[in-house]
């Protein structure tokens, strides 16, 4: 079942994630799952433009291997379009950034949390509340991403 893939980089995460018909009782709702990595592929080569070869390469992964993730991507988004089918975009083995980092402007002290934990309520050394993102976990989403980056972690739903 868990078969090893490459991880494909990714730059964004959409904040939608579920396109449902209209009108179409959820009963008889047929779903096409578009992958992470599918999305940001048509993202790369469809809505920026880019050549598959830049798309590729900004993703990490080869020519041939965009090619085959932009095609089932194409294949997905018009069987839902032609099909009348809701797209859930979910999974796929990307590459992203896992933690946050905290600084304590009192003591300096910095530290990661993990995302999806939500904010800390103070610094873990001093206890004080004085506490921010690190400057370096702010500016270029894209940019932390591919420094951060660790390996492969398949993205759930929520
Ligand atoms: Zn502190």
């Amino acid at each position: 079942m868990a078969r090893r893939k490459h991880c494909r980089r990714v730059g964004f995460l959409p904040d939608t994630k579920y396109f449902k018909p209209r009108g179409i009782p959820l009963s008889v709702l047929e779903e096409v799952n578009l992958t992470v990595d599918e999305l940001e592929a048509i993202r790369l080569a469809d809505f920026e433009g880019l050549y598959q070869e830049q798309a590729a390469e900004k993703m990490d992964i080869s020519r041939q291997t965009f090619g085959r993730i932009i095609e089932s991507a194409h294949k997905k988004v018009a069987e839902a379009l032609v099909k009348g089918k809701a797209l859930k975009i979910e999974g796929g083995e990307i590459e992203m950034p896992e933690m946050r980092k905290f600084r304590c402007s009192d003591c300096q002290h910095a530290w990661e949390l993990p995302y999806g934990t939500g904010r800390p309520l103070g610094c873990p050394s001093c206890k004080s509340d004085n506490i921010h993102r690190a400057v370096e976990d702010r500016g270029c989403a894209s940019r932390l991403r591919r420094e951060q980056g660790r390996c492969c972690r398949g993205i759930q739903q929520g």
